[in-house]
């Protein structure tokens, strides 16, 4: 079993060696090449080997690499701050910097408490999240997380002051006989409702995903839902926590996919595509009102860590985001991501095992179901997306399948992810390896 000293994910799995990278391309160690259509998990958003982004990294990485952010502050940090509130919905008033998305999340949560103490609101101890919902590994970011499967053995260490609501997702929960707007008002309502019965005045704060991403496969809600959201928050006094960790940083066709729902967040998390998988990093916008709290309160942060602002991640985050910029990627997003649309439902949407197929932008799934009649999951035992997973692999084809949350309540989904600056070309070859892999899987 000895194949590696590193202890992989599968600890008896060979898994090829990358060795260099090229546009949506990467190359392993005995020459094949794939083309990465889910940038991993939607973080390449640059394709690799970005010559500016390179470049930003080994400029910073000659003058200074690190210096601890609560001694010294770095250029690289002050101005991808000051760049991201510029872009950032009204009342995004400050940044602060970690190292991916558990991270920003954590942040997230942990502020939100901090707020509420600050204003003298220490009942304020809930938080409200939904089912099927990813927001990151570590114990506070998983204990908000929806995923039954990651849960199952941290049981006893996951936070206590949790609360689930389901999901907006219309492909499952709408009912037959009812229009968008009113499945999301509806859905939105539950979490008045989970409010309500834990007790006014005891929830911090609601989190979720704009688009669904590692759970359900990119599933936007309905049109209605955030800023019905919005406006129940601000009823009870709850703050709105949008993770963009996997669909902001341009993914959805606007830098945040909060721009396209009409409701703005009191905090935002972001990471995967904000230096683009060139250094690990992730950020937490944070809203005005909880800036001016905290400064009237304690005037500073209870929370942090050593690698918070590093000087080489905002550099390569600064080079992402005036590339996105100056490249016209968001764009590009658009016009690419309506090619895959496209691409997609004509070449699988009358295919008996693809449900459903969904997303925004360059973040698109298709739900992979035994019968397209019932909505029929593939039963567990045969569930298909590690399969999957390998064969595109063998076809030279990188995405992210994965087999829903462990409820039971969802299909196996293929999510998919190109680059921001793909050509047309990769999106038909997407779509054709994605065909090929399918057929495999099910022959
Ligand atoms: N939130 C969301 C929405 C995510 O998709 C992810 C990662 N898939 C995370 C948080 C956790 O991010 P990381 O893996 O960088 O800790």
């Amino acid at each position: 079993m000895s194949t590696s000293d590193v202890l992989h994910r599968q600890l008896d799995r060979r898994l090829p060696t990358v060795v260099s990278g090229s546009g949506p391309y990467l190359v392993d160690d005995e020459g094949r090449r794939y083309l990465d259509a889910s940038g991993g998990a939607a973080v390449s958003c640059l394709g690799h080997d970005h010559p500016r982004v390179v470049e930003a990294i080994a400029r910073q990485a000659s003058r200074v690499a690190f210096a601890h952010t609560s001694m010294l502050t770095n250029a690289p940090m002050e101005e991808l701050a000051h760049r991201l509130i510029d872009a950032a919905p009204p009342g995004i008033a400050r940044v602060a910097f970690l190292s991916g998305g558990s991270e920003a999340v954590e942040a997230a949560l942990k502020l939100a408490r901090q707020y509420f103490m600050e204003i003298g609101q220490p009942e304020r101890r809930y938080v409200i999240a939904r089912h099927q919902s990813y927001h990151g590994n570590t114990l506070g970011a998983l204990s908000v997380s929806g995923h039954a499967a990651r849960r199952a053995f941290y049981a006893p260490f996951l936070a206590q002051n949790v609360a689930h609501i389901p999901p907006c997702y219309a492909y499952r929960h709408q009912a037959p006989d009812e229009t968008p707007e009113a499945y999301g008002l509806r859905a939105a309502d539950a979490l008045e409702a989970k409010i309500l019965e834990l007790g006014a005045g005891t929830v911090a704060a609601f989190i979720a995903e704009p688009i669904v991403g590692a759970t359900l496969g990119a599933v936007p809600a309905v049109p209605g839902y955030f800023r019905r959201v919005r406006e129940i928050c601000d009823r009870h006094g709850v703050l709105f926590i949008a993770d963009e960790v996997m669909c902001g940083m341009g993914r959805s066709g606007t830098l945040f996919a909060m721009e396209q729902e009409g409701a703005v967040p009191d905090l935002i998390t972001v990471a995967k595509g904000l230096a683009a998988g060139y250094q690990p990093l992730g950020a937490l916008l944070v809203g005005q009102r909880i800036v001016e709290a905290i400064a009237a309160g304690s005037g500073a942060l209870a929370h942090g860590h050593t690698y918070m602002g590093h000087a080489i991640a905002c550099a390569a985050g600064v080079a992402v985001f005036d590339a996105i910029r100056e490249e016209g990627l968001l764009h590009n997003v658009r016009r690419l991501g309506g090619l895959l649309e496209d691409g997609l439902r004509a070449r699988f949407g009358q295919h008996p095992h693809v449900g459903d197929i969904r997303g925004r932008g360059l973040l698109w799934a298709l739900e992979l179901v035994e019968s397209r009649d019932d909505k029929r999951p593939f039963p567990r035992a045969a569930r298909l997306h590690a399969a999957f997973k390998e064969t595109a692999m063998r076809h030279g084809l990188i995405c992210y399948p994965s087999g829903g949350t462990a409820d039971g309540l969802e299909g196996d989904h293929v999510l998919l992810a190109p680059p921001y600056n793909a050509e047309p070309a990769h999106i038909e070859e997407i779509v054709e390896l994605v065909g090929k892999a399918l057929s495999t899987v099910l022959s």
